[in-house]
């Protein structure tokens, strides 16, 4: 299973420390380098005011795979869990109808996972408990992995995880409705490792109204009282406050409270497919404003006009891209696939394997490597440390 990952690793580690830029340090500063060789890791490690130039090289590619490989790849939205729960799926076996596993996973780079815990409607009355228990079982993933993977709740851990071989994994809660009616539970969530909660799914809620019922229903309430209460609750927590299905009353009511950067963990842009999962230019711009992240969703339906008609391919998430780098810049783009979350993914990037050719054709289009080493991870990993901790 590792025979891809190793041989990769100690390259980059090799190509790094002959180029001279290993400063020298304890063990630990050599495993961070050894394994995620490209990234000045050392230069950042200990240091709480991150800055961008800090967190990217100088290193020249000519083969886009190696680079894709040599990076930190975050997918900021995986709905996993929901498939273990639904259909029976594992994590630890290479399952023939999802779109992840530890297999897949290893196979196509990834290196950082956040699954995110979806609480479905007939559950909405118990929707703690029923996230509480969602989390429980997703934290045997770790267990089943036989060492391979491992859980973070801070910015250090990712660290010594990734720095230690394993794929790391993170916790997020799609859907405030888990939050019921006692902001408390914010805390709780996070004790548990969730690191980010999107205040509404496609229903709105005690905290929110979301994009679906403000555009299908007319809604146009933005944020409750409560709805501030646990935003303000999120802050102080270090929780990240995901975007992604609320609608744009409410997050202009986020983004004037919220002393954060905000997240939108699986978001694509209105203005090149006007539906209601997707952000304007003015929202996009006020993220980016924030310092905040924006992980591009995999969905064709969100990709392309039409999009189960017409199918997508990687050309439309890189036209999405484009347009955020365009009007915001690369420093808060990333990736949020939505994987195993029901959608139809593009054509040539079917499952987590093929996530090499999004690299080569960000590498093919002109995207620098310190742009694409920025989308693949850094951008999240930037906001993550800023917020979390
Ligand atoms: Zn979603």
């Amino acid at each position: 299973m590792i025979k891809f990952f190793v041989p990769l690793a100690v390259i980059g580690a090799v190509v790094y420390m002959n180029r001279g830029n290993f400063g020298g340090g304890g063990m630990t500063e050599l495993h961070s380098v050894i394994n995620n060789a490209g990234i000045s890791l050392p230069q950042y490690e200990n240091n709480s005011e991150l800055k961008l130039t800090e967190m990217t090289d100088s290193t020249v590619y000519e083969d886009p795979v190696k680079l894709h490989f040599d990076a930190l790849l975050v997918d900021t939205h995986n709905d996993l869990i929901w498939q273990v729960y639904n259909k029976g799926a594992d994590f630890n076996v290479r399952n023939s109808f999802t779109h992840s596993d530890i297999f897949k996973f290893r196979e196509g780079g990834l290196d950082i996972q956040v699954f995110a815990v979806w609480i479905p409607l007939n559950k909405a009355k118990s929707s703690f408990d029923f996230t509480m228990s969602q989390i429980e079982r997703l934290k045997k993933f770790q267990t089943e992995s036989n060492g391979e993977f491992e859980f973070a709740k801070s910015y250090d851990d990712i660290m010594r995880i990734t720095g230690n071989k394993k794929i790391c994994g993170l916790i997020g809660i799609e859907g405030g409705t888990a939050v019921e009616s006692d902001v408390e539970n914010v805390r709780r969530f996070f004790d548990e490792g969730v690191r980010y909660i999107g205040l509404t799914w496609n229903n709105s809620n005690l905290i929110a109204t979301s994009a679906k019922d403000a555009v299908t229903a007319g809604k146009s309430s933005g944020l409750t009282e409560y709805g501030k209460e646990v935003v303000k609750k999120m802050n102080e927590t270090g929780m990240l406050i995901d975007v992604s299905h609320l609608s744009e009353a409410a997050f202009w009511d986020v983004m004037e409270i919220s002393s954060d950067p905000v997240i939108a963990s699986h978001s694509n842009c209105y203005s090149l497919n006007p539906h209601y999962r997707n952000l304007t230019d003015e929202q996009i711009k006020a993220i980016a404003e924030s310092n905040g992240y924006i992980g591009i969703n995999f969905y064709d339906e969100f990709l392309v006009k039409g999009g189960k008609k017409y199918g997508a391919s990687i050309d439309d998430i890189i036209r999405h891209i484009d347009h955020i780098k365009s009007i915001a810049g690369v420093d808060y783009i990333g990736i949020g696939s939505d994987f195993d979350g029901g959608i139809s993914a593009p054509s040539d990037l079917q499952d987590a394997t093929q996530y090499p050719e999004l690299t080569k054709k960000l590498f093919e289009k002109g995207y620098n490597p310190e742009e694409i080493k920025k989308i693949l991870g850094l951008n999240f990993l930037r906001v993550f440390k800023q917020v979390c901790g």
